[in-house]
């Protein structure tokens, strides 16, 4: 169990796209833990506290600190950092030099390249990885954090106010997270996964899509020759998807299909309107950006509330780095789940997006 592991405390998950690491850095120690608490360790407490950037692709996200958190009798702080997964020679190099490797043998480790980097962590720094399963780890980390969040007073979990408001910025509506089964829990990472989650220990995947995270900011790369992740959602940003796409008035005209109560500005066809070199001249690249990210997301929406309306449930939660600094699709989802249930389910997203899978395995199997 976690507690007869020695300091330090990680939780890795090795995703498709990127790998996000928490790290435990315990507060208050007793004089006697101080003694033992080995100068490399310190070194390591040090070097991850005092710093905001790793190499140049390691990113600390310092305004998801969880502060002062209990931690199997421990007080501690609670810090999130992530970096791209092709960054893992990278990333083996500081845990070699840092020497983390003098104290870790064992990473708690999961997503899939858990088991893609096992061999690597074992031949070339001697590191083992305890592989846990990600959706387990996922569920655990939503708990654990709900409860022990306190975002400087604001709620870890919340609703988005009025979504059908046509512009990007969002009020987001605390949502009291204690009692929240059953729920759909939708993982947009590089791909999706959708789970059925009746309680922390009864759940279940019941479908997904290969067009997620990943299609979109690759897509945007092909198609915009953007760069990053950050600058893809920038263009989106500045776009407007109407010129990419064919909507049911370029079909119908103003009227819309009013026969089956489909409104002119519907989409009738994603991107349908770039077959023709005029409408393919007079898109932006920003246009483009946007009209990737409505599609891929309303895909993705529309997936989310077949599975809630097939199994009854009313609260669906997104999670998943896809939603960062995000907030279009945020309001897109919102505002489909809303829309297509008739107001019966809700939309609920998580303060801490992408790292609950990091978080469970942090937790390994005593929480
Ligand atoms: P995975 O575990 O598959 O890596 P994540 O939940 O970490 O999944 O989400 C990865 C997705 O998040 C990417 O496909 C992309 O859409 C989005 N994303 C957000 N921030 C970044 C970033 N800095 N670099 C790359 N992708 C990012």
């Amino acid at each position: 169990s976690l507690k007869k592991q020695p300091f330090p405390w990680f939780g890795l998950d090795i995703g498709g796209t990127l790998v996000k690491l928490v790290y435990f850095e315990p507060l208050f120690l007793t004089p006697d833990e101080e003694k033992k608490e080995e100068e490399s360790l310190k070194q390591i407490r040090k070097y991850l506290t005092s710093n905001t950037a790793y190499g140049t692709t390691g990113v600390r996200d310092t305004h998801l600190e969880l502060k002062n958190i209990d931690l199997e009798g421990y007080k501690g702080n609670l810090h999130f950092i992530r970096f791209p997964t092709d960054q893992m020679e990278v990333f083996m190099k500081m845990v070699i030099e840092k020497q983390f490797a003098t104290l870790i043998d064992t990473f708690q480790a999961t997503g899939g390249g858990s088991y893609k980097f096992e061999e690597k962590f074992h031949s070339e720094i001697n590191v083992h990885l305890n592989k846990l399963d990600e959706l387990v780890c996922l569920i655990k980390g939503i708990n654990f954090v709900d409860r022990h969040s306190d975002m400087n007073g604001e709620s870890e979990c919340f609703s988005i106010q009025n979504p059908s408001l046509g512009n990007d910025q969002i009020v987001k509506e605390p949502f009291d997270f204690r009692n929240p089964y059953p729920y759909v829990a939708v993982n947009i990472g590089s791909g999706v996964s959708i789970m059925l989650v009746n309680s922390e220990n009864d759940f279940s995947r019941i479908t997904g899509t290969s067009l997620g995270g990943g299609t979109f900011f690759g897509l945007c790369c092909l198609l915009t020759k953007c760069k990053t992740f950050d600058d893809a959602i920038e263009l989106a940003t500045h776009g407007d998807s109407t010129k990419v796409d064919k909507l049911v008035s370029d079909i119908y005209g103003e009227s819309g299909y009013t026969k089956f109560g489909l409104a002119g500005s519907v989409v009738a066809s994603s991107f349908g309107k770039m077959n023709s070199a005029e409408h393919r001249e007079q898109a932006t690249r920003q246009d483009i950006a946007k009209a990737l990210l409505v599609t891929i997301t309303n895909n993705i929406g529309s997936l989310a509330i077949n599975a809630a309306i097939q199994h009854g449930v009313e609260r669906i939660v997104f999670v998943g780095n896809f939603l960062r600094v995000n907030p279009i699709s945020m309001r897109l989802l919102a505002y489909a789940m809303h829309y297509w249930s008739n107001g019966s389910q809700k939309a609920l997203f998580l303060e801490h997006e992408g790292y609950f899978g990091a978080v469970g395995a942090l937790l390994g199997n005593v929480c």
